[in-house]
């Protein structure tokens, strides 16, 4: 061998596909001196024991774009090396045996249309030509998308590890890495037993290893080991090399062709947990004990459909570990807590389909220091406080395990490790019917059932059981008054001599206000996409208050900490579980803190935009005169100790008014009607303000630099070529929830980032945005006839591009 490096650009941990992957792309972006350390042999971890299915759909379209550019990769690799990859692209069929089932994936298909793939809705019959093998006599319908496929893992793994060799990668085996280096804040290498490197980045692939090789440099990865089982028969007469890959949700099982016979296995719901007290030294190119007992009553299932695996002879029950996480995504990007460490793992038994497109997004943040695109869904920055703790973890992970293959219902809330965040006032509300469902570990009110109603969702694709009481609620807050607790939000305060400085050079909007103000602004990155969509408060001349939304937490306080320039004054500290929130929201709402605090909130003493401390129930309140609903209201922020006096005080001085309790699922209609964008799905780092409607908050026209400002500066000169813009439509029997496709004159042009019931119009509402490679000017937008495809239907839609519901600013301002 060669003598060991001393120093390389990257170094990547791990030779399964995903950092073979990350180093092949590395490479082709041009980096040299990229190492990869495999501790044993290339492929030993999980990846050589992976059935080696191919599946490209999933929810966002970020994330099916990523596995979208593993296919293309997978299609060309073998010609590229040299070195077979057993990728066989045969579709992919999904099965549906229940009507419920038959909407979901009616639904996915259209999910499928919005982000390019082609995915056809077949008879039982249609289905069964494409798998000769299965009965379909319970079979209501199915999805066939034809450039899903397999591969074999292994092989995949080796050709990217040849094009990575062959781009100038290094790869070491049998090089285990015993610590990382760090300095300030930022790693600067790795240790192993041959010697140290100093490295300008490190890359986190140690699969199921991969929370231990976090744990070495203090970085937290979600992620638990989880046991997993499939069977290989031998050939089976009738089952041709063609055949496609099966998923069969109902029964919880999905299969392959592999040499004449077939690859079968499934996702139980009573699933085992591995390595609880961590993973046994020595366990490369190693299985677990087949475990017939609990394989048992998938078997059943697959007989069912398979019959005639009741005579096949089987060759072996592989059980292989592998790394799960709470929320059945992979894990990818720069460590919060480390600068240049980054994570590729916790793969959910997808890792074959993703590893590609996986490795490339890694290797191009690695690259430009950003995410590619918004990835926000595998983000590694979505987790937070309660991710720390394996217990929570392990409890989490085995729920969303058992749940791969059970209906993805609208608006479901997972159950387990819950409650762990609460607000104070939980037992108060919980005690007044509210249905909680849970954000970052936080219990949040949805919803508030009346008398009489128990609290608890029956999901369903139709209009679920909270569906009129969630309306009430909603109306009480466009008529009267309402209360939100939303004690979640995660808040900052930004501190120093030079706070305004940094604030004004990491926002979009002018921030640079007097004491007294509050802003609405975004935090641009470099190329001008929304990072970050949050309230400001100027507290004093040298302290600021950031308030965002409960799950951006992490996300939000690494990117704000990171963008503040060097040598500034200022600094950031996250004052989340200080302060206690409650919305008072709706025209009523200025009497009721007329009336709490006793103080004036007429508009000419309050105004919009500003605020003031009120004393509500012998408690100093931060009152912030802003909305989110589309009404007069007032957010407090107060000590969380006094939360329960300030909401009892808020509820009595609100009750000759109507007051009532309102929960999450209400602001969300109130929202939608009101045309306010939410971060994660209608805006985010893809999108402009410019391009979300956003350019009236930002401070474009003022000769201030911005982070984010050159390139907003640029697409201001040329027209856009996407715009968000709201859709509506009248039939109630059509339920609208996100994804569904945009037609514009026939011709495909987007798809909704969020939808659904707004109460006070009785109409659908929708948002998405609106794509023209010639540009969408606003006649443009308005001369077309639209329509949406909804669970593999067109229906008629009507385009706005101002709120559905506007009772005039002046109402919420006056
Ligand atoms: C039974 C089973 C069936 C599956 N079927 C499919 C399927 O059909 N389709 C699909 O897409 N996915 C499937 N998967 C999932 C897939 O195998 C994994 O998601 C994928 O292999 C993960 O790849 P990885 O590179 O993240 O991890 P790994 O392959 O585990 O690679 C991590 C590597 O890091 C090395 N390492 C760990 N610690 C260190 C250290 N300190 N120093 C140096 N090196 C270290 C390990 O030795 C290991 O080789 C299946 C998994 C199982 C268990």
């Amino acid at each position: 061998m060669a003598s060991f490096p001393t120093h390389a650009r990257a170094v990547i941990i791990g030779g399964g596909i995903v950092g073979c992957s990350t180093a092949y792309h590395l490479a082709k972006l041009g980096w040299k001196e990229v190492v990869l350390l495999e501790r044993n042999k290339l492929t030993s971890g999980s990846t050589w024991h992976a059935a080696g299915l191919v599946g490209q759909l999933r929810t966002s379209a970020n994330i099916t774009q990523l596995l979208k550019n593993s296919v293309e990769l997978y299609r060309k690799l073998e010609a590229e090396t040299g070195l077979s990859t057993g990728w066989k692209m045969n579709g992919g069929l999904r099965l549906a045996c229940n009507p419920e089932r038959l909407t979901e994936i009616k639904r996915q298909a259209t999910t499928a249309h919005s982000f390019g793939l082609a995915m056809e809705v077949l008879t039982p019959s249609e289905a069964q030509k494409l798998w000769p093998p299965m009965r379909v006599d319970d079979v209501v319908g199915a999805a066939f998308l034809p450039t899903d496929g397999q591969a074999n893992p292994a092989d995949i793994t080796q050709a990217l590890a040849k094009g990575a060799r062959a781009g100038g990668v290094t790869i070491i085996e049998d090089c285990r890495v015993t610590a990382i280096t760090t300095k300030q804040g930022r790693v600067t290498g790795v240790v192993t037993a041959q010697g140290a490197i100093t490295a300008d980045v490190v890359v986190n692939c140690a699969g199921q290893w991969a929370r231990e090789v976090g744990k070495l440099c203090g970085v937290n990865v979600a992620l638990q080991s989880v046991q997993h089982q499939y069977l290989v028969t031998e050939p089976i007469d009738g089952v041709p090399r063609n055949l496609p890959t099966l998923r069969d949700p109902d029964r919880l099982i999905y299969g392959k062709e592999e040499v004449g016979g077939l690859v079968v296995g499934g996702y139980e719901p009573n699933p085992i947990a591995w390595a609880l007290k961590g993973i046994p030294e020595g366990f490369h190119f190693s299985l677990l004990d087949s475990d017939w007992d609990h394989f048992e009553p998938m078997m059943g299932r697959l007989l069912g459909r398979i019959p005639a695996l009741e005579t096949a002879g089987i060759k072996q029950l592989i059980n292989g570990p592998e790394s799960f996480t709470p929320d059945g995504n992979f894990i990818l990007g720069e460590a919060p807590e480390l600068k240049n460490f980054y994570v590729g793992a916790g793969f959910n038994a997808f890792g074959i389909a993703s590893g590609g497109g996986a490795g490339k997004a890694l290797a191009e943040w690695v690259a430009a220091g950003e995410s590619p695109m918004d990835l926000w869904p595998v983000d590694i920055r979505r987790f937070g406080s309660v991710h720390q703790d394996p217990q929570w973890v392990l409890t989490r992970t085995l729920e969303a395990y058992a749940h791969h293959y059970s209906m993805a219902w609208p608006h479901e809330e997972l159950e387990s490790a819950r409650p762990v965040r609460v607000s104070p006032l939980y037992e108060r509300l919980k005690a007044q019917g509210a249905c909680f469902g849970s954000k970052l570990g936080w219990e949040r009110p949805n919803w508030f059932a009346p008398d009489g109603v128990e609290p608890k969702d029956i999901y369903s694709y139709e209009r679920q059981n909270w569906f009129d009481h969630v309306g009430a609620e909603h109306q009480a807050v466009r008529e009267r008054v309402g209360v939100f607790d939303q004690t979640s939000f995660a808040k900052f305060m930004m501190i120093g001599r030079d706070a305004e400085l940094a604030m004004s050079w990491i926002c979009a909007n002018d921030v640079a206000k007097a004491p007294g103000r509050l802003i609405y602004t975004q935090m641009l990155n470099r190329q001008g996409g929304i990072e970050c969509d949050v309230t400001v408060t100027r507290l004093t001349e040298e302290s600021y208050y950031i308030i965002t939304g409960t799950g951006f937490a992490t996300h939000d306080f690494s990117w704000i900490e990171r963008a503040i320039p060097q040598g500034l004054d200022a600094r950031l500290i996250d004052v989340t579980s200080a302060f206690a929130v409650l919305s008072v929201m709706g025209p009523r709402s200025r009497d009721t803190l007329s009336a709490a605090s006793g103080a004036d909130s007429s508009n000419a003493a309050f105004p919009f935009g500003s605020w003031q401390t009120v004393m509500i129930a012998g408690t100093p309140v931060r009152a912030l005169r802003v909305t989110y609903v589309g009404e007069l209201g007032w957010e407090l922020h107060f000590p969380v100790e006094c939360a329960g006096a300030v909401y009892d005080a808020v509820m009595a001085a609100g009750q000759p008014h109507g007051i009532v309790n309102t929960g999450y699922r209400a602001i969300e209609s109130l929202r939608l009607e009101k045309g306010y964008r939410a971060w994660g799905s209608d805006i985010g780092p893809d999108h402009t303000p410019l391009e979300a409607g956003l350019g009236w908050a930002v401070k474009l026209k003022q000769n201030t630099p911005f982070l984010g400002r050159e390139a907003l500066a640029k697409q201001a000169l040329g027209p856009l070529k996407k715009r968000l813009a709201g859709f509506s439509v009248e039939n109630p029997a059509i339920v609208l929830l996100g994804r569904e496709t945009i037609f514009r004159d026939g011709k495909q042009v987007g798809w909704l980032t969020s939808a659904g019931w707004g109460y006070t119009v009785s109409r659908n509402i929708g948002y998405g945005y609106v794509r023209n490679p010639e540009g969408v000017p606003t006649d443009w937008l308005k001369s077309g006839r639209y329509e949406l495809e909804v669970a593999a239907e067109r229906v008629p839609a009507q385009i706005h591009l101002d709120a559905l519901y506007d009772p005039s600013m002046s109402r919420i301002k006056a």
